[in-house]
């Protein structure tokens, strides 16, 4: 087996559920893209405390399938701790409506979880779990570099990782990197036409954004991401070999791996690359939020 560098309980406690209450459901990929994501806001309770980085566990209502008691899928929160545009009880979730194709009858299904919170509207109440995931957290030190590999709705804990730095926190004198694959430029979320909340960062020193869309957007393809990391070894390289950086990666599983070839080729070798993820892990400076 594989060696893992992911932090994963092995159980959400879901036990105590909060009651949310949906702000409002808008979609935030322009209607040529090739995915429907929507940016869903919450309203939470005060006692829900957060950082950015950090994910809610939303229960779907029965049916469940058969064996279990409950269906909870994980969603990044994009917000930083002060709030939704600082509105301190507002959350917002970003969601992509997944689609899964029966492997044994061919037919689309929708994803249960995914597709009810698409489908919800203004003033419905729903059943939220968390926080989890401390690992995925900014670091305190302002002198830290951070490189962040995202795609699709893997930007959404990045949003709230960039709106905290370059907005809540006293200058950030570390290096700030953002890798963002996607499928189109209209698949660019939180950077396209209907919502752009980053590009207007790029002026700052510290930030470099690098776009990566797909040669094949037709594809779940992440080639363009392994891509662009190779144009940029030189400054990725210096990153990675440097004791203040942590790598951040969240988004497609596939997109990890291409990660992993772009960076066996800088290194020079695959098993020289492992052995530096291995030690960026155990020294906490790597982590992974990855998913189908
Ligand atoms: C840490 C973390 C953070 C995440 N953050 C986000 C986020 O910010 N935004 C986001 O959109 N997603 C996020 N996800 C993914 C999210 O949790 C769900 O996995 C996703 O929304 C799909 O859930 P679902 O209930 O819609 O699909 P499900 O119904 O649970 O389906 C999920 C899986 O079941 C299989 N499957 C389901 N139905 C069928 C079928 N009929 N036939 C064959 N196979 C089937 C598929 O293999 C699929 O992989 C995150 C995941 C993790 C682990």
């Amino acid at each position: 087996m594989p060696e893992q560098f992911f932090i994963q309980p092995k159980t959400y406690d879901t036990s105590n559920p909060y009651k949310a209450t949906i702000k409002s459901n808008e979609r935030i990929t322009p209607p040529g893209a090739r995915d429907e994501v929507r940016e869903i806001v919450l309203d939470v309770p005060a006692s829900f405390v957060y950082v950015e980085g950090q994910s809610i566990g939303v229960l779907a209502p029965p049916p469940y399938e058969f064996g279990n008691d409950q269906h909870m899928r994980l969603y990044s929160i994009a917000s930083t701790r002060k709030g939704e545009g600082g509105r301190g009880e507002e959350i917002a979730i970003c969601v992509q409506r997944c689609f899964y194709i029966d492997s044994v009858s061919g037919e689309r299904y929708p994803g249960k979880c995914s597709n009810y919170v698409c489908d919800l509207k203004a003033g419905d109440e729903i059943e939220i779990t968390g926080p989890y995931g401390r690992h995925f957290i900014v670091p305190r030190d302002n002198r830290a570099n951070i490189l962040m590999v995202a795609t699709g709705t893997g930007i959404a804990p990045f949003r709230a990782f960039i709106k905290h730095i370059f907005e809540e926190k006293e200058a950030w004198q570390g290096k700030v990197r953002l890798f963002f694959g996607a499928k189109t430029d209209l698949d660019l979320l939180y950077m396209n036409d209907i919502k752009d909340d980053i590009s207007h960062h790029y002026l700052k020193d510290t930030f470099k954004a690098i776009e990566a869309l797909s040669p094949r957007p037709a594809f779940d393809d992440p080639e363009g991401l392994a891509q662009k990391l190779e144009e940029n070894a030189t400054d990725v390289w210096d990153l990675i070999q440097h004791p203040k950086t942590h790598v951040y990666v969240a988004g497609m599983k596939k997109a990890s791996e291409s990660l992993d070839t772009a960076l066996s080729h800088i290194a020079g070798s695959e098993g020289a690359w492992l052995r530096k993820k291995r030690e960026l892990f155990l020294e906490g400076r790597w982590a992974e939020h990855l998913y189908d």
